[in-house]
């Protein structure tokens, strides 16, 4: 008999999870204002809501936060972050910084300037708002099969040659900041960018003069996938294949959340000792000193520990095989699902799930809602209520798409909580037809309104059509 697949991990110390009754969520879920952001953590049996800085840290990364050094200047586990950074990706500076956020913060003050371009993937949220922050532009160069869940493309991720082009021969080159590739692409659904592509963005931007950087939040998960998926790297390591992406750019930023398995920090990490020396005096006035800029000792050594962690082949198997085993699941019982599976969330597409229901229902919420309902499953709504409205005209703005995103956090839940969350999730789409009513927006913020908007049933569609 052929050995099935088993997590190549063991559990040394647990956290009580606590399921409620439908009663209790759907009281819970009303004084929320439907919405999962506002929820207590101990009223979710299963949260899915981010893989960011939810994470298991493992039995060496918590050794390594005994042994941390607190020291304000020169600390040992800045040095040893320092190590474990030039070993992986080959840089030889580096700044840490509180999260990837605050990363962007301080590149961009040195980078980017009012009136300029900054090309890419499409762009993580807090990207683009330090961009547009200060008033530059973010332009979305990714491949067109991207916007399509239905293509079935192993690099979705990819940057189109022909618009990247496009930028370069608009734009005056000090009117590009420089070009940044998102590994792998959160906008886009976790979806990875091939070998090839890097190597021929970077030979672009050379071309015309321009810096590469990569936003790397999820870099590990990208050079898997490269394994996986391109012709010629199946025998390569996760390390060699990081090595060589990185080898082709010029910086990184990095939300060590995600792909660091640590709860909080983030780095900044350059070839150039310039740009280094122009970035640190913005660190320490953002961040903190430049050997822990907003980090303490220990987590930088648990950070360190981290990201040498996250390059083993065996962990991203389990961990990107765990996120297809949910959407496999999920495709089992006929929900519909955006194609190829993503390196750390499953995406359902509630336009096709609720259909009956008008737009204007918020059908993503809606179904968000109801799965927190039937089961206690924290999900996390990407449609109109996040696309917020037009800042001009102040209508709503209605995505193409409307998703319940499903973020599995890394080394926290098993398989058997994926078949929970599958369950539920398939008891819903099963009464889909009973439900009958959408959301309503009671309150809202002026921007970013989906943290702590307040919403009511909508009238059922039943008695509109009366
Ligand atoms: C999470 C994330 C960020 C921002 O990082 P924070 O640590 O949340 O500030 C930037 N880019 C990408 C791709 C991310 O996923």
């Amino acid at each position: 008999m052929e050995l099935p697949f088993a997590e190549p991990y063991k559990i040394k110390m647990i956290e009580t999870i606590r399921m409620s009754t439908r009663e209790e969520r759907q009281a819970w879920i009303e004084q929320a204002g439907f919405n999962l952001f506002n929820l207590k953590s101990d009223q979710v049996f299963i949260d899915l809501l981010t893989d960011s800085g939810t994470g298991a840290m493992s039995d060496r990364q918590w050794a390594e936060i005994m042994t941390g050094d607190e020291s304000y200047a020169g600390s040992a586990s800045y040095y040893k972050l320092k190590s474990a950074i030039k070993e992986i990706f080959g840089f030889d500076h580096f700044l840490p910084t509180h999260q990837g956020r605050a990363a962007e913060n301080v590149l961009f003050s040195v980078l980017v300037k009012e009136g300029d371009v900054v090309p890419g993937n499409s762009h993580f949220d807090t990207t683009k708002g330090h961009i547009e922050f200060r008033k530059a532009h973010a332009i979305d160069c990714t491949i067109d099969e991207a916007f399509d869940t239905e293509i079935d493309h192993p690099f979705k991720g990819n940057v189109d040659l022909g618009k990247l082009e496009k930028v370069f021969k608009t734009y005056p080159k000090e009117k590009i900041s420089f070009v940044i590739v998102t590994l792998t692409c959160n906008s886009s659904g976790g979806q990875p960018v091939s070998l090839e592509n890097l190597k021929q963005v970077s030979a672009m931007a050379k071309k015309y003069g321009a810096l590469l950087l990569y936003d790397s939040a999820r870099f590990a998960e990208n050079a898997y996938f490269i394994k996986k998926r391109e012709a010629g790297q199946q025998n390569r390591s996760i390390r060699e294949i990081v090595a060589d992406m990185y080898a082709l750019a010029d910086g990184m930023t990095m939300s060590s959340k995600k792909d660091g398995i640590v709860n909080i920090g983030g780095f900044i990490a350059l070839k150039d000792e310039e740009l280094l020396q122009k970035a640190s005096v913005f660190n320490i006035m953002f961040e903190g000193f430049i050997t822990y800029g907003g980090m303490a000792g220990r987590d930088m050594a648990a950070l360190a520990q981290g990201l040498n962690e996250v390059c083993e082949y065996d962990y991203l198997n389990a961990r990107i095989g765990q996120v297809a085993y949910l959407g496999q699941l999920l495709t089992s019982y006929g929900i519909p699902v955006q194609k190829p599976y993503g390196g750390h969330a499953i995406f359902i597409d509630a336009n096709r799930v609720l259909s009956h229901l008008p737009k204007e229902h918020f059908r993503a919420q809606t179904l968000a809602v109801e799965l927190y309902i039937e089961g206690g499953v924290r999900g996390v709504e990407i449609g109109a209520i996040m696309a917020d409205r037009d800042p001009d005209t102040r209508e709503n703005r209605y995505p193409a798409l409307e998703l319940v995103r499903l973020a599995i956090p890394r080394r926290v839940y098993t398989n058997n909580h994926m078949e929970y969350v599958a369950a539920a999730m398939a008891n819903v789409f099963n009464r889909r037809a009973s439900i009958t009513s959408g959301m309503e927006i009671e309150r809202e913020a002026p921007i970013l309104r989906h943290f702590t908007v307040q919403m009511k049933r909508s009238v059922p569609v039943a008695l509109m059509a009366q």
